[in-house]
């Protein structure tokens, strides 16, 4: 199963040579970027270690015990990661028991979601952390003898989103864990970990996946174009998760919108642009707008393609549009690294307190000047 794992290859292969040698550490740091599958990989190792195959390849998938790990019902399994609690409410028991209904509610909701689309985000509707009674709910289990497994599987997700009491209390755990226990730590923000944290743990580094292997992964799915593919996985920057998203999410009608404004410029139809800017008066459409950036500045890069390098160009369907651009400006070149920084500078700086509506239209402003007539 370690194959599902893309762009990973030197932890999937460190890990596997482990298990093998049976040398599995104690205590592993899974740390890289959000969505390159630093869980599922966690979860892989837990279930090879319990895994009622006898062949080589394990986990298998498909014993009892890996089925429990995949419907996250093992007894073994120990999953810590952050969540809300309810004010004035007990937080969780050491046996595991949330009291709050509306916070059970979207504890269980949150592992739903992991289970049938981990893919997506999930959105609590507070705060969330890893606090101390998480990690006395840890203590309280791996202190008890594995129920059916050969080991006790702690997964500690976005480790870094414990508390100073919690990783104090956690910090003991680690320094004498039992045997038969293995814990795995998740981040994508390692600098926020307790340096005494992250020195007991062996550590994993995970990298962005590979533009090809995304590109590999979604044309899997049988609905999509080869250049949806490309340009899904140059948007998502090594993101994993996030290309499955935006596949599955708003992509098709962002892509449109893309393609107005660009005639919008090209017909010089002013009056459209301010209908079609008018959407991002507050920051309720944020999102779109950072995905139309996100597809203007492939845009912007394809056309610089469309005379060297046209086999380096994603929006493969729409050669005529792009001809047209170029032929507006064959300089384009000159002016395209400045364009993409301000689209790049603007993209972070949406995310603070700046009209979107303004910046769209100093966008429009920009590509006029350059494609214009
Ligand atoms: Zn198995």
């Amino acid at each position: 199963m370690f194959n599902k794992i893309k762009g990973q290859d030197r932890a999937i292969d460190v890990l596997q040579r482990a298990i093998k040698q049976n040398k599995v550490a104690n205590s592993y740091l899974f740390y890289g970027p959000e969505g390159v599958g630093k869980f599922t990989t966690a979860m892989y190792l837990g279930m090879a270690m319990n895994c009622h195959s006898t062949m080589d390849k394990r986990p298998c998938g498909v014993c009892p015990s890996c089925k429990k790990f995949l419907s996250f019902s093992h007894p073994d399994l120990i999953y810590v990661f952050p969540f809300p609690k309810e004010a004035g409410k007990s937080d969780i028991t050491v046996d595991g028991e949330i009291r709050s209904d509306k916070t059970l509610k979207e504890y269980e909701d949150y592992i739903q979601n992991k289970i049938k689309t981990p893919w997506k985000e999930f959105f609590f509707t507070k705060n969330i952390g890893i606090r101390i009674a998480s990690i006395r709910m840890l203590e309280h289990r791996i202190q008890l003898s594995p129920n059916e497994g050969n080991y006790k599987i702690c997964i500690i997700e976005d480790a870094d989103t414990m508390n100073i009491q919690a990783a104090n209390a956690f910090l003991k755990t680690l320094e004498e864990p039992p045997e038969d226990t293995i814990i795995i730590l998740t981040t994508s923000k390692p600098n926020s970990l307790l340096p005494t944290i992250i020195s007991r743990c062996q550590q994993l580094q995970f990298q962005p996946v590979p533009k090809s292997k995304i590109e590999e992964e979604l044309l899997g799915f049988e609905t999509l174009e080869i250049f949806e593919a490309k340009l899904l996985a140059r948007i998502s920057n090594g993101n994993m998760e996030k290309a499955l998203r935006l596949m599955e999410g708003s992509k098709i009608e962002v892509r449109e919108q893309t393609l107005q404004f660009l005639n919008y410029i090209l017909n010089r139809n002013d009056l459209k642009f301010i209908e079609l800017s008018s959407q991002f008066r507050t920051s309720k459409n944020l999102t779109k707008l950072q995905e139309m950036f996100s597809l203007l500045i492939i845009w912007l890069s394809d056309i610089v393609y469309y005379k060297h390098q046209q086999s380096e160009i994603t929006n493969l369907d729409k050669t005529e549009i792009l001809e047209i651009l170029y032929e507006r400006n064959p300089n384009v070149e000159e002016y395209a690294p400045e364009l993409t920084n301000f689209m790049e500078e603007m993209l972070q700086r949406l995310n603070g307190h700046v009209n979107p509506q303004l910046v769209i239209i100093e966008i429009y402003n920009r590509f006029i000047d350059i494609f214009g007539e």
